[in-house]
């Protein structure tokens, strides 16, 4: 079999805590499943988790450099949030990843993991006048509940961070006008999940934009209804566990495909 680039980086299972080990395997396969369906571009974009046991001080960010389709759980960058490397890495970080994740993770202690991606559908469904209407079931997930921060250039500029932190507030999406998509969550699957439903809100926007037939509206008692209806269920299915988000599922398949992303 042909050397990879991630071949000569060495393994860091056992040399880690056994809950960062597992952190970085979950976010490897984050990574992975983005890659997947065509939701990465190239080495661009990112998916941050909070290394467990740091007391949320550090993160972990992909090394720049790399497609998705590489990322290995050894081969994540553990930084701080000052922009510290806290591991020798052949690989640096995007400052631009760091702006935006080191943001969200800081601003927002009760979240552990944070993707943003910068599909077509995404990039569309920000560059366009407007919100992501509520007009179909999917959607209605994020009703009310979906945060706008207006593009300010590539996020280098430390100063961007309070920005982005006040535009998000305690929503778990938001729209980075004129850029892309951003989801976080409590933990990796939820932040996947998320970002899933997200993106295909995104595409069903463009669709029916696309289509231009007559939208049938919603009341917004139904909608409001429909949303509650989601947080039950969100919760409901927190109490069967790994079962019922697909996650579980998705690393099935990912194990017997690929599973260099555990290396
Ligand atoms: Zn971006």
């Amino acid at each position: 079999m042909p050397a990879t680039a991630v071949d000569t980086i060495p393994s860091l299972k056992g040399k880690v805590s056994p809950e960062e080990w597992q952190t970085r395997v979950e976010l490897a396969a984050f990574y992975r499943l983005v890659a997947q369906h065509g939701w990465d571009d190239l080495v661009g974009t990112h998916i941050s988790a909070r290394v467990p046991g740091t007391e949320g001080k550090e993160f972990l960010l992909n090394p720049y450099g790399l497609l998705f389709d590489e990322i290995t759980a050894s081969s994540l960058v553990k930084i701080d949030f000052d922009g510290n490397v806290l591991q020798e890495s052949a690989y640096p970080v995007n400052a631009a990843g760091f702006t935006i994740h080191s943001s969200v993770l800081a601003g927002r202690p009760d979240v552990e993991c944070a993707a943003h991606t910068h599909t077509v559908a995404g990039m569309a469904l920000s560059a366009v006048e407007g919100t992501l209407r509520p007009v179909h079931q999917k959607a209605l997930r994020f009703y009310n509940a979906l945060s706008y921060h207006p593009y300010e250039g590539i996020a280098d500029d430390p100063d961007e961070c309070a920005r982005l932190q006040r535009d998000l507030g305690q929503n778990d999406a938001m729209v980075l006008e004129n850029h892309g998509l951003l989801t976080c969550g409590r933990n990796i699957r939820s932040t996947w999940a998320l970002l899933y439903n997200l993106e295909k809100c995104a595409q069903v926007q463009i669709a029916l934009e696309a289509a231009g037939g007559e939208i049938i509206e919603l009341s917004d008692d139904l909608k409001q209804s429909t949303y509650a209806q989601f947080q039950r269920t969100l919760k409901s299915n927190a109490s069967f566990g790994s079962k019922l988000d697909g996650w579980e599922s998705s690393l099935r398949l990912m194990k017997k495909a690929d599973p260099s992303f555990m290396h």
